[in-house]
């Protein structure tokens, strides 16, 4: 018995999961420039590179090797407007598609 109402649950979880994220894109901080597997959930793509940004600055501030390294990589493009304009046409063309 004990099982089963377990087994309810996950199937609540995941029909919960999947009907709220049914509307929104999914994208992860690896593919938007940082270094982990956070899964970031939104309908824009301005909406989700915000997010990104934030859990970004929040990791940097958290002393993340990782996240450091991906922001230094991001600040040299950010210093040549014509690359990053491009890494972010390319990156909202990935979002748009999902
Ligand atoms: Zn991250």
């Amino acid at each position: 018995m004990k099982e089963n109402s377990h087994e309810q649950k996950v199937y609540q979880n995941v029909f919960l999961r999947t009907s709220t994220l049914k509307a929104m894109k999914t994208m992860k901080c690896s593919e938007l420039g940082g270094a982990c597997d956070m899964e970031f959930h939104a309908n824009s793509f301005e909406e989700i590179a915000g997010m990104s940004k934030k859990h970004g600055m929040e990791m940097i501030h958290a002393g993340d090797a990782g996240h450091i390294k991906a922001m230094s990589k991001m600040s040299e493009l950010m210093k040549t407007p014509q690359l990053m304009k491009e890494w972010f046409e390319e990156k909202r063309k990935e979002f748009d598609s999902l």
